[in-house]
């Protein structure tokens, strides 16, 4: 049977059910999907060579088999180094080493065939040729009729399936490609010859089998035409997706929120301070989408105490003056505690009621609160989850605020649409975020969302001064704490988790016995440290009345030093703290040190952040440079989704970003700006257009899973 795009694999020769099964498990169900399964490095073996003919300085390319191979050890003390000899019956031997190489050792026995790659340099102790670390694969038995695939050109290394190995998928490849009839090509010819981009059937087989003369450096950096070619690719139908997915949205009837001179003065009249340049051009932004007789989905983004909230409260006066309801969605009951108290104060102003909805309030609270937002004599609710569930109703629901989206998740966004269903009519949708990012990835990564940016600060900050120390030298940390409470200040102290050996708080870590611990160092700083100084403590699995009466204590200067976890993240805002200490920061990922930060400099006097570690490896030395030598959240954020990737910068789940095969939003920027562009204009065109039909076709049929597309066209 002749193979096309759509044949299951497993009727590919050489895939048989078990195999099939291990593909499928990587997402590998058709020949389509085979083919479109990227190698993530290329291996130049096109210099191979015999071992007696080798050069020292040179990079090559040898087909050799064991000799002898063993960890070696010194002065009977086990280095973990592991050595090989190679022979290939050239007259020579070749030694291979590996330092910390104890896990080859039952895997590179004697009698193996291998092909062996690296850098040849003389061994000083053992006075002949070796390679350390060379890239090895292991040769199977049908090597002559395979010898061109795998060596004497440059090859693809794949990530195995199962037990699928990089040879296998080579092997599979080259077969697949070889009886596979060029497949059609639904990127737009305009595209391919405006961005000079290969054809699909081309790219293919220059992906996987790259020709004798490409450069190796440009493959490996994801550069070569064909890699460009799919990058562009998939971002662009990305692109299409979301465009579609926004217009879509954008069909869907939405409440007309006026803002005439009379609510105006409302705002003037609530606003404790003058709105900065910035925070003007984005309530302007807001009203305009309120205005619109759709719903509003828009993020808001800005640095921490950039003054997010209040625009999202200007938002809120809009939305009430106009006779709706407003809710504020909190990650946090801290936060949500936190919001509500700042919001409550100026509302007051305004004669709104302002009401907090949390899982911690007594039932009969809740259900007075529920009914008085059922009746719709609450204006403004703030809460957390607690204000999702099934029972919560809104008389009016016109605007929800949802502060940091990244912890809530598209599902609980989705399930505040639905509430709005009520009226027939959407709410406006704003979601903050301190976590800012660059407008064509925020666009991308929040997909169905528009951006605006605040990117000045309030007046009069004074830069935050960050020091990075070890933990060595914790006792002048402490003095200089206690140097500035002596002078009437207050300071946090963090540390990444609650008591000792448990997982970390912000989630996802191993037990790790041996951290420092909230609980255990308050004790510690409270009997030994700063025996003088009343210290509190908040984490997050104290009750709710704790950690409010905790909050309480600090606020009002009754507690000096707040010993807590990351449940003070975001948005706790006490401007007399000048001080934070983060102990173990290695713990902490980047934006997450910075949002920590943000707790200090609120206030007038200069404000400092001290950051310990005990561990310093390169990476947390770069992470830590990173901090002390910038304030700037954009920076830093983007530094963040460098070091670490966007899916665990964001996880991917909760973004809705579907998984891409081979494009990365970090590395290949520049092109999402292109691919992005041209998909904006490709969606525009009229209906009737015989590459956009073709277009949305193939986005129906490939794509509209992975976008949620409802329907499109
Ligand atoms: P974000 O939510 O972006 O982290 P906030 O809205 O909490 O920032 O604002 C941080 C601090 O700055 C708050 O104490 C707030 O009252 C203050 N602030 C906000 N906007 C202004 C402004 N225009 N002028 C002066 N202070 C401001
Ligand atoms: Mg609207």
């Amino acid at each position: 049977m002749p193979l096309d795009l759509t044949t299951p694999l497993q009727f590919v020769t050489g895939v048989g059910p078990a195999r099939a099964q291990m593909l499928e498990a990587k997402g590998l169900r058709l020949v389509e999907d085979l083919v479109a399964y990227p190698p993530f490095r290329y291996e130049d073996r096109r210099n191979v060579k015999t071992i007696a003919r080798l050069a020292p300085g040179e990079t090559a390319t040898v087909i050799a088999e064991v000799k002898s191979a063993g960890l070696a050890s010194f002065r009977r003390k086990n280095l973990g180094l592991f050595e090989a000899v190679f022979t290939d019956g050239s007259g020579e031997t070749l030694l291979g080493k590996w330092f910390h190489g104890g896990y080859l050792a039952d895997r590179i026995t004697p009698g193996q065939r291998l092909a062996l790659y690296g850098k040849i340099e003389i061994d000083n102790y053992a006075g002949r040729l070796a390679m350390m670390h060379p890239e090895f694969e292991f040769l199977g038995e049908d090597e002559d009729a395979e010898e061109g695939l795998h060596t004497g050109r440059i090859v693809p290394v794949y990530e195995a399936a199962g037990k699928i190995n990089t040879r296998v998928f080579r092997t599979l490849m080259h077969r697949v490609l070889d009886e596979l009839a060029d497949p059609p090509d639904l990127l737009p010819e305009f595209l391919r010859q405006t961005w000079k981009l290969p054809g699909r059937a081309e790219a293919l087989r220059q992906i996987h089998f790259p020709a004798p003369h490409e450069d190796l450096r440009l493959l490996n950096s994801f550069r070569s035409q064909a890699q460009r070619r799919f990058i562009f690719e998939e971002f662009f139908w990305l692109e299409c997706g979301l465009a579609l997915k926004r217009e879509h949205a954008k069909l869907r009837a939405g409440i007309s929120f006026k803002l005439e001179g009379r609510i105006r003065e409302r705002i003037k009249e609530m606003l404790p301070f003058k709105p900065t340049g910035a925070q003007k051009r984005v309530l302007g932004e807001i009203a305009a989408d309120m205005a619109k007789p759709h719903p509003m989905n828009r993020l808001l983004q800005g640095d921490v105490g950039s003054g997010k909230t209040l625009v999202a409260a200007e938002a809120i006066v809009i939305a009430v003056e106009n006779g709706y309801q407003a809710a504020v969605l909190a990650p946090t009951e801290v936060l949500a505690a936190q919001h509500f108290s700042y919001l409550r104060q100026m509302f007051d102003r305004l004669g709104y009621e302002t009401a907090l909805l949390t899982g911690s309030l007594g039932a009969r609270e809740k259900a007075r609160t529920k009914r008085d937002l059922a009746t719709g004599a609450i204006h403004v609710a703030v809460g957390t989850h607690a204000l999702l569930e099934d029972d919560v109703e809104l008389a009016r629901p016109g605007l929800a605020i949802v502060d940091e989206q990244h912890r809530f998740g598209v599902m609980q966004r989705l399930r505040l649409f639905d509430k709005g269903r009520q009226g027939g009519l959407y709410p406006d949708v704003l979601v903050m975020t301190a976590t800012p990012i660059p407008r064509t990835l925020a666009l991308t990564l929040y997909g169905d969302l528009d951006v605006s940016t605040i990117d000045e600060m309030p007046p009069g900050r004074k830069p935050i001064v960050t020091k990075h120390v070890t933990e060595a030298k914790i006792e002048q940390v402490y003095s200089f704490l206690k140097k500035q409470i002596d002078a009437g200040r207050q300071a946090y102290v963090v540390y990444p988790v609650i008591d000792e050996g448990e997982e970390t708080e912000n989630g996802g870590g191993r037990k790790s016995p041996g951290l420092k611990a909230a609980e255990t160092m308050h004790q510690h700083l409270a009997k030994t440290v700063f025996p003088s100084t009343p210290i509190g403590l908040l984490h997050g699995r104290m009750t709710q009345e704790d950690k409010e009466e905790a909050m309480r204590r600090f606020k009002a200067g009754q507690d000096r030093i707040l010993v807590s976890t990351t449940v003070i993240e975001v948005g706790v805002d006490v401007p007399n703290a000048n001080v934070i200490v983060v102990e173990q920061a290695e713990r902490f990922g980047l934006a997450q040190l910075h949002q920590l930060r943000g707790r200090v400099g609120r206030g007038h006097q200069q404000s400092y952040c001290v950051l310990v570690t005990n561990k310093a490896g390169e990476s947390v030395l770069e992470r830590m440079r990173t901090l002390t030598e910038s304030n700037d959240g954009f920076y830093i954020a983007e530094m963040d989704l460098k070091l670490r990737g966007p899916g665990e910068f964001f996880g991917t789940k909760q973004t809705g970003l579907p998984a891409l095969r081979i494009a990365s939003i970090v590395r290949d920027r520049d092109i999402l700006e292109h691919a992005r562009k041209e998909a904006l204009a490709f969606t525009q065109r009229p209906s009737t257009d015989g590459e956009l039909r073709r277009g949305l076709d193939y986005l129906q049929t490939h794509w509209q899973r992975k976008y949620g597309l409802v329907s499109v066209g």
